[in-house]
């Protein structure tokens, strides 16, 4: 089959579009005809290198999968050649005490597609028979690839980790971004208040389209000041968060007294300075997520198979232009997923 590979950590450069062996199924297992796959931030994290993981070589990384049924295993029974589905992101081992309570992430054999096993820069990728989710409503592929990561990653960040009531005020920072797209719209299916960020206008006119209440302009604004004057001073109730430490002070001083910041990821870098006193004595919380459950991506999908939620596409690449995809993500020059078709 054709795929997007690398041999070697480094830049887009490193991405080759060339052949690989055809997956090979266990009994237990389905073969995808990929049809669409959803880039994010974290195919180039491990297209750079992330120390804590040896990537098996060369790796094809996606995480976010659409496609057709090829093949199925003999042990198989709920999926069939032909049917369309979307993978579940998320790779755990079903048998635990984590996954049996639904904190798949929290299991200790947990992985993506794309991160220790094969992912979805390529025509076929093969998964576990768990992992196959049917596309929900009329959802194209393209559709179906945008869900989701993101959308898991949002919703477990909003409800579990920082129990979002009906109501509250919500800080989304990077209101762009594939989960920033995602968090605004679960949060307006709750009746919250969104104030979102971007730095661009064009970004957070697309950011009120998706519902957001009122809009900040980062690269003109400052965060803090604008959440201020947005809440009478009184602060939000949740900051939801993936960028790190360049916007780290501005969500910490935006947060109301019992204020939870929940943060999946540090785009701008790791390391923050966390003033304690105003932490315990506005009783705040700082909460870190990491993915969702299988069983929060079927409730998110059920929304998204009613069009309550929507998924927001950017473009779409072929296969072979898995670079300039890349490349694009990295400018930031986007909006919703970026997507590549085999
Ligand atoms: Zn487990």
């Amino acid at each position: 089959m054709k795929a997007v590979r690398f041999h070697e950590h480094g830049g887009p450069e490193v991405l080759r579009y060339e052949d690989a062996p055809d997956p090979k199924i266990l009994a237990n297992e389905v073969l995808v005809k990929v049809k669409a796959c959803a880039l994010n931030h974290l195919d180039l994290w491990l297209r750079m290198g992330v120390r804590r993981w040896q990537l098996p070589m060369p790796h094809i990384v996606g995480a976010d999968i659409s496609g057709e049924v090829a093949e199925v295993g003999p042990l198989i029974t709920r999926v069939k050649v032909g049917d369309r589905v979307l993978l579940s992101p998320g790779i755990s081992c079903g048998q635990c005490e984590q996954c049996f309570q639904g904190l798949d992430s929290a299991c200790r054999s947990y992985t993506l597609y794309g991160l220790l096993v094969d992912g979805g820069y390529a025509e076929y990728v093969r998964a576990a028979e768990m992992n196959v989710i049917p596309i929900p409503g009329d959802l194209d592929f393209d559709e179906a690839a945008a869900v989701p990561l993101v959308f898991v990653t949002a919703w477990h960040m909003l409800f579990t980790r920082a129990a979002l009531k009906p109501g509250e005020d919500v800080l989304v920072i990077g209101a762009g971004s594939g989960v920033g797209m995602a968090a605004t719209q679960i949060c307006k299916l709750v009746g919250a208040r969104v104030i979102a960020t971007a730095g661009a206008d064009w970004k957070l006119e697309k950011a009120r389209e998706l519902g957001a209440d009122e809009v900040i302009n980062h690269s003109k604004q400052s965060i803090a000041e604008e959440v201020k004057r947005l809440t009478a001073k009184r602060g939000v109730d949740v900051v939801f968060e993936h960028v790190g430490a360049a916007v780290w002070e501005d969500c910490f001083e935006s947060l109301a007294t019992y204020g939870r910041l929940v943060t999946c990821g540090t785009t701008s870098g790791p390391e923050v300075k966390l003033n304690m006193q105003v932490l315990y004595g506005r009783q705040r919380s700082i909460l870190g997520s990491f993915m969702g459950s299988k069983s929060e991506l079927l409730a998110v999908l059920k929304f998204i198979g009613q069009r309550r939620l929507k998924p927001v596409i950017d473009s779409a690449f072929s296969l072979a232009e898995a670079r300039a995809a890349q490349e694009k993500m990295e400018s930031r020059n986007f909006f919703g997923k970026i997507l590549l078709h085999p």
